[in-house]
């Protein structure tokens, strides 16, 4: 362990707290378990290297880490408010009222026109770049419940079968997040982290878990493990 050397790089409480918060109410069956989430205000160095966090059965731990002083991009959902330009079926729309081709050529032509234009509030996705702590924090805090719902309610074999499920048994592993517990680790932070979580990307280098994985494992918790 070591100290961080600035403020910046200590976890967030409030965005780890709010992390579990959140998973426990995707999760009811979590706030059963007495299982603490630990944010350690210390750097935890490896011989490997940096780690923002660790795991073992029944607790999880978020430590100080360089990258929360950093920045990141997050892309979020906002209302912009201006003239837009008709959207494909909108233009679509018009060129069948005038009783013009739909083609790609006239769809474009009709959205560069200025008249056609409409002062409206849409939705749109914007990115700007954040200061990385209270993102990474709920990363590894959801991260790490991964593994400690790994721990405590799947066996060996469950998480042979889930990578059956996954169709990764066998599957070459380009990257140390492509470890079968690390890949459970990561599905588990995608399907039920929050989406500041989940602004970090998927770091597995498989495709990204679904609802089939979703499904498969809200039944696996259900049943307690004797
Ligand atoms: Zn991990």
């Amino acid at each position: 362990m070591e100290r961080a050397e600035t403020e910046w790089e200590l976890a967030s409480v409030q965005a780890v707290a709010y992390e579990v918060y959140h998973l426990q109410s995707i999760l009811p069956v979590l706030k059963q378990k007495d299982w603490p989430v630990c944010v350690v205000q210390k750097r935890c160095l490896f011989p490997s290297g940096e780690i923002a966090g660790c795991a073992v059965p029944g607790a999880a731990f978020v430590f100080a880490s360089k990258a929360n002083g950093g920045v990141l991009w997050v892309v979020e959902e906002r209302d912009k408010t201006g003239w837009w330009s008709p959207d494909d079926a909108e233009a679509e729309r018009i060129l069948r009222r005038q009783g013009q081709d739909v083609n790609p050529e006239s769809v474009r032509a009709v959205q560069e026109e200025k008249r056609f234009r409409r002062w409206e509030t849409r939705r749109v996705k914007a990115a700007r770049t954040a200061l990385a702590s209270p993102y990474l924090s709920a990363y590894v805090a959801a991260h790490e419940v991964g593994h400690v719902v790994r721990f405590g309610f799947f066996s060996d074999s469950d998480l042979r079968e889930y990578l059956k499920l996954r169709g990764l048994e066998g599957a070459e592993r380009k990257s140390r997040f492509d470890d079968p517990e690390e890949i459970f680790a990561e599905d588990f932070r995608w399907l039920f982290g929050s989406k500041r979580a989940n602004q970090v990307e998927y770091r597995p280098s498989c495709p990204e878990p679904g609802d089939r994985e979703r499904v498969w494992i809200i039944e696996k918790i259900k049943i307690p493990r004797s």
